[in-house]
């Protein structure tokens, strides 16, 4: 995927927090519907977000979904993103239009740049299609809290 390469080398600009000890990940239930309609939405074309989470004690939790329409523009340029500052990006989530939410090579080197937590989807896009994972591409699991 090139949007994500491009990305890639942006996003050393906006992941702010770089190192995490987290435990254990929660996801609130109305990110995971926003991932579902906007994997939805987008497909057969991927689309790709940013996870706005943050830590207390040792949990992770994302509370968030940064999305600019632009990511799902192939034609678009990536000038014309601009995040609120407020925003706390401790990760990534793409949809994958196909039956497999493995990362690709491209996907690990994007993984591996900055952020927490990275979800990967896959069609048809349901909860369970969901798979997180670190940086180094190991899968984690999450918990969906209401
Ligand atoms: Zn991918």
């Amino acid at each position: 995927m090139q949007l994500i390469k491009k990305i890639g080398n942006w996003l050393k600009h906006v992941f702010e927090l770089e190192k995490f000890d987290y435990e254990k990940i929660v996801i609130e239930k109305e990110v995971v519907d926003g991932i579902l309609e906007l994997a939805q939405m987008t497909s057969p074309k991927e689309f790709i977000a940013f996870l706005e989470g943050r830590q207390r004690k040792k949990v992770l939790r994302i509370y968030g979904l940064a999305y600019q329409e632009y990511f799902a523009n192939e034609h678009s340029t990536l000038s014309k993103i601009n995040f609120p500052i407020t925003s706390r990006i401790v990760g990534s989530v793409h949809s994958h239009p196909g039956p497999s939410n493995k990362p690709s090579g491209a996907d690990l080197r994007f993984f591996s740049k900055r952020g927490m937590v990275h979800l990967i989807i896959k069609s048809p896009y349901r909860e369970k299609d969901i798979q997180a994972y670190d940086i180094k591409g190991n899968k984690i699991v999450f918990e969906v809290v209401g």
